[in-house]
């Protein structure tokens, strides 16, 4: 296991540890995932933010950029020993 950082809420999410994870853990035990914008651009995102990006059609930059305007970030101590920058 490990944790990323959510790039809207900013709250830490744990994800598998590889790909072998994700499939034994399945969603359960992941948070969230690496969205991979048709522009070539990457977010790592927490299910929740996912959810709020439009669905009717393939989120691009200024759809992650409008949702990270709208979201609170969201303030965490307990195990934020993770610093991303
Ligand atoms: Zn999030």
């Amino acid at each position: 296991m490990a944790s990323e950082s959510c790039d809207v809420c900013e709250r830490s999410v744990r994800i598998a540890g590889g790909i072998g994870d994700l499939w034994n853990f399945a969603f359960e035990s992941t948070q969230g995932m690496t969205l991979e914008l048709t522009d070539g651009s990457e977010f790592f995102l927490c299910f929740e933010c996912m959810e709020e990006l439009p669905g009717d059609h393939e989120p691009t930059e200024s759809d992650v950029e409008a949702l990270r305007e709208r979201t609170e970030p969201v303030e965490e101590d307990g195990n934020s020993f993770w610093h991303w920058g």
